[in-house]
């Protein structure tokens, strides 16, 4: 399986990029922005693509031609004005799914935020609640596709070493946690071994069930 990670680059993408490359049968193409990117990614074999999600469509859909499924885990940061949030959070993951649809890419990932429910919305703070609104229509957007989808909503990430272990819920009920990035990079190439993820949605925050059980329990 070859897999397209957008926002490869990025403290996720990182991890995922090298855990795709460790395991059998799966190879990564790291869609990075910026050349001087690539040489990490080189270094883990893995194929790259450069390009900006503020490119359009057609851009993002040459760069998955050939893969077997998407994974979007891009982000503007906390460190970027609200259009960034606009352009990057909500409508760059827009175009990817788009472009998936164009390049005929069926299975599409889709790195979430914890909550991106209307009531979320509402209950955010107004410096916050923009990112929840371009979270919460990226995600109504793919809903709305036929693509084999997966929806993470991962808690509150962070850069301590990962234990392979989580808690997940379908549910949507849990309570905000942190998480190891690097758990979540574990539960994306998971979710990709088991098509039994496909349209589905669950959260996922730091716990005791190993990371495959805890994704096959979906
Ligand atoms: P990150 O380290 O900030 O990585 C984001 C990546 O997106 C970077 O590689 C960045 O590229 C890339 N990107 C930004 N603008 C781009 C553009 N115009 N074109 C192409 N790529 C672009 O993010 P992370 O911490 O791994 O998080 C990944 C995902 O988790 C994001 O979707 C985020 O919203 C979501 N999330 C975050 C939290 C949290 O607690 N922070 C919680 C839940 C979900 P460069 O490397 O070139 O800058």
């Amino acid at each position: 399986m070859k897999v397209l990670v957008v926002g490869a680059n990025g403290q996720i993408g990182k991890h995922l990029v090298t855990f795709i490359q460790d395991t059998d049968g799966m190879e990564a193409r790291a869609m990075i922005r910026n050349p001087e990117q690539a040489s990490f990614f080189e270094n883990a074999s893995a194929e790259t693509t450069v390009v900006d999600l503020e490119d359009d469509v057609d851009a993002i859909a040459k760069a998955a031609e050939g893969v077997d499924a998407v994974v979007f885990t891009a982000g503007s940061g906390p460190h970027t004005g609200k259009d960034k949030t606009i352009l990057i959070d909500l409508d760059g993951a827009v175009k990817t799914i788009e472009a998936a649809k164009q390049a005929g890419v069926k299975r599409f990932v889709m790195v979430s935020s914890f909550d991106t429910r209307r009531a979320a919305i509402q209950a955010a703070s107004s410096s916050f609640s923009p990112y929840v609104v371009a979270k919460h229509y990226a995600d109504e957007w793919l809903r709305d596709t036929d693509l084999d989808y997966t929806i993470v909503h991962p808690g509150s990430l962070r850069n301590d070493e990962g234990t392979g272990q989580v808690t997940v819920s379908q549910d949507m009920d849990l309570d905000i946690a942190e998480v190891p990035r690097e758990d979540i990079a574990r539960v994306i190439v998971a979710v990709l071994e088991q098509e039994s993820t496909i349209g589905k949605e669950f959260q996922v925050v730091k716990g005791t069930q190993p990371v495959e059980e805890a994704v096959r329990s979906l």
